[in-house]
């Protein structure tokens, strides 16, 4: 069987552009190695925001700007299709003693996102939890969260009723090319026939690209550990941000406590080192979280890239060979408008905006 579309990597970024493909009328088969969704999607905290948004580029701005529009529909659509609720919150986000504050208030203005600047009383009044040493605030009301275990459990549901072939532990080992134009991958079960092939398969991107191609990205893992505590009671209510540190409080009592950046290579272990250094941040900006116990502690590859968007373009000498891929830390949020772009490419349905942005 010679299938229209096929998607390399079941993360949250290949299963949301096959679910936009096969909406599209295409006959699409999703391939993974592992689980859909058991890398990086699964264990990302699932802040709907860059951490420090002013800090991107407007091209990255776009991207963030429309995921955030798109979540609630999304996780309204798919809590009917499938029952399943991926808990999205707008619990807003405060980021901690910020030396660049007017550069922040001057990006907020010019995008007309809310924010306002606390000091410490008020900070102290909103979150009576947090270290009393911070003198002053950002706070971004509108910044919502996800849970994406939930996420991509309620997406899978979502692909099965849609009917997305989906074939797990199964490793797409090498492209099958006929002359300069892709026509299915090898996994190590099978050949595998496609129209088209689309790569989403995040950190391991580069990886199956260089046994075909001599054009690289610049797609590399960077590992990323988290912590998970379950205080008595909810200890906050927003998002917090310092030092390139952030707790992320869920409803249901869970704080998540993140993330490390390691370029480490393809190793996915955790170490006792970023426990402790993870432990020590969130203490600092919670003391109260000295008393709790640390419940669990994982580690992720992100696909990093020293671009600031991710690519997601057609491969400039292969023929009907594609990528959805390069998210970096903010994969989660731009996950839906990068699907749709990408999906929007092979349908030809892409502007020259979109084309030259997230080019190659
Ligand atoms: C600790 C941490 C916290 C994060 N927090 C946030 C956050 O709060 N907000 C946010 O927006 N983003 C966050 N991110 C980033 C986000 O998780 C990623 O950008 C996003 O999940 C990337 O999705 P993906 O589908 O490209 O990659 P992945 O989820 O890694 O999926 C890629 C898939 O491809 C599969 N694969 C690889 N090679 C092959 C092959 N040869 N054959 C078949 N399958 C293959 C893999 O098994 C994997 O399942 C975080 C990441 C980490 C690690």
């Amino acid at each position: 069987m010679t299938y229209d579309i096929l998607v390399v990597g079941g993360g949250l970024i290949g299963m949301l552009t096959a679910r936009n493909l096969q909406m599209e009328g295409y006959n699409v088969a999703l391939v993974e190695k592992n689980k859909l969704g058991s890398a990086a999607s699964w264990a990302a905290g699932g802040i709907l925001s860059k951490l420090y948004p002013w800090q991107q580029s407007d091209e990255m701005q776009q991207l963030v700007t429309q995921g955030q529009a798109s979540f609630p529909a999304l996780v309204e659509v798919l809590k009917n299709e499938t029952g399943i609720d991926a808990q999205l919150l707008q619990s807003g986000m405060l980021i901690i003693d910020v030396a660049e504050q007017q550069t922040a208030l001057a990006w907020a203005k010019k995008n007309s996102t809310p924010i306002e600047l606390l000091d410490r009383k008020e900070l102290n009044q909103l979150e009576p939890n947090l270290d009393k040493k911070f003198s002053a605030a950002l706070r971004l009301p509108t910044v919502m969260q996800v849970r994406p275990p939930l996420l991509i459990k309620a997406v899978h549901q979502s692909l099965l009723k849609h009917g997305v072939d989906i074939f797990e532990d199964a490793e797409v080992t090498q492209l099958v090319l006929e002359t300069s134009k892709v026509v299915g991958v090898k996994t190590k079960q099978e050949t595998m026939f496609a129209e088209q092939v689309i790569l989403c398969n995040g950190a391991w991107t580069q990886q199956l690209l260089t046994r075909t191609s001599d054009l690289k990205t610049d797609i590399e893992p960077v590992r990323g550990q988290m912590l998970l505590f379950k205080p008595p009671q909810n200890v906050l209510s927003h998002i917090i941000i310092h030092n390139g540190f952030y707790l992320i409080p869920r409803q249901d009592q869970f704080l998540l406590c993140g993330s490390t950046l390691e370029y480490v290579g393809f190793s996915r272990s955790t170490t006792q080192e970023a426990k402790e250094l993870l432990h020590l941040h969130a203490c600092k900006i919670c003391p109260a979280l000295k008393e709790v116990e640390v419940l669990q502690h994982w580690s992720a590859l992100r696909p990093g890239t020293a671009r600031d968007v991710p690519y997601i373009s057609a491969h400039p000498q292969i023929e009907a060979l594609y990528i959805n891929a390069g998210h970096f830390r903010y994969g989660i949020v731009t996950s839906i408008p990068s699907a749709k772009i990408a999906s929007d490419l092979i349908a030809n349905k892409a502007n020259a905006s979109q084309i030259s942005t997230y080019a190659w």
